[in-house]
């Protein structure tokens, strides 16, 4: 209050220079905020952990560290799969979480991040910015008491590790795989048992025989884990994870109590770290592959048969669930609409390109 009334003293006496003076009044007026975020990510996942350290460090330079949020990573307030409900709740202002790890609520929650065989990173984003996707994801997280941004991508995964090769379909009867969510669904369609793992506990695991299988992100955060130490093959693509989408959540009132120059500045950080994380990726998985490669991990696509039946499982799964769930069947068809006109643009310029290019490495 001293400072305003010495602004407004010395305006008054200054007369032009208080119009220069007025912004400068204005924004010593913009509150002092301090949130907390419940991130879903151990900070070993640096690249995906690091969306929301971004995002904080951003808005607090931004305002001039007026609007300050603390990043916990997961567990250390809230476990990392119960984010949208501490959202919700209002336990937390905000948190950085994946929508699919919530289908159990509403499948529909998974077009948020990825759907088998659906968007890679870079159609993902046309849809959420562009494509419609942003008003119909909106709309459902207003059910959960949630404002939702994008907040990250990982890019194309990669399908995992495997103790054995496997050929067909016929190998994968009985195989026991950490993969979890609606890629889990669909490998228990072609025979295998599906696992649900968090990230720690898939090495051992793993290692013991636990399991014969598994899928975690791509090389840099697998070989980080050391699943190459112990199974050799590593397929792709992660078909069930073509460009899967992180998110940051903020609980609606709270969101509403900010001013508008803080949800500006919160929807730009989140913009930055959505672009940002991916383009981290693909800057370090490339070395990350090349240096399995060298240590004798063999790299093989998934056998067609198995792609061809996965991708039939999850048009199976997609449809039976819109006959039941209105929510997801609305989503759904706007959803196939884009995607399908995408693939056929991105086959046209995008996949031509890449494929010339590779044919002259
Ligand atoms: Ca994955």
């Amino acid at each position: 209050m001293q400072r305003r009334n010495f602004i407004k003293g010395a305006a008054a006496g200054l007369g032009l220079a208080a119009a220069a003076l007025a912004p400068k009044s204005q924004s010593a007026e913009l509150p002092n905020i301090r949130w907390r975020l419940a991130s879903s990510f151990p900070k070993s996942l640096d690249t995906i952990y690091g969306g929301a350290e971004l995002l904080a460090d951003r808005l607090n330079k931004i305002t001039s560290g007026r609007f300050q949020i603390r990043v916990y990573a997961g567990g250390e307030i809230v476990p990392g799969l119960q984010v949208l409900d501490a959202v919700q709740q209002g336990t937390v202002e905000c948190g950085h979480s994946a929508g699919y790890y919530y289908v159990g609520k509403n499948m529909a929650l998974a077009f948020d991040t990825a759907m088998p065989f659906g968007l890679t990173a870079r159609q993902q984003i046309a849809w959420m910015y562009f494509g419609g996707g942003m008003p119909l994801m909106r709309e459902l997280y207003k059910e959960y008491n949630i404002v939702n941004f994008p907040g990250g991508n990982t890019g194309t995964q990669m399908g995992g590790w495997f103790r054995k090769e496997i050929h067909s379909v016929a190998d994968l009867k009985g195989l026991k795989m950490r993969i979890p969510g609606i890629g889990g669904k669909i490998m228990a369609r072609l025979g295998a048992l599906p696992q649900t793992l968090a990230g720690g506990d898939i090495y051992p695991a793993l290692e013991r025989g636990a399991i014969d299988a598994a899928e975690w992100v791509g090389p840099y955060d697998d070989e980080k884990l050391g699943f190459h130490k112990i199974a050799k093959h590593y397929y792709y693509p992660g078909f069930w994870e073509g460009g899967p989408q992180l998110s940051f959540y903020v609980n609606a009132q709270k969101w509403a109590e900010l001013p508008p120059a803080y949800q500006q500045a919160f929807e730009t950080a989140a913009a930055e770290a959505n672009i940002n994380m991916l383009a981290e990726y693909d800057s370090k998985n490339p070395p990350a592959v090349m240096r399995l490669a060298k240590g004798g991990v063999k790299l093989h696509a998934f056998p067609k048969d198995i792609m061809d039946a996965a991708y039939d499982a999850a048009f199976d799964i997609y449809e039976d669930e819109a006959k039941v769930n209105p929510r997801f069947a609305r989503i759904y068809s706007e959803w196939k609409k884009f995607r399908d006109q995408e693939i056929v643009w991105h086959r046209l310029a995008e996949a031509s390109f890449s494929n010339y290019l590779y044919s002259r490495k």
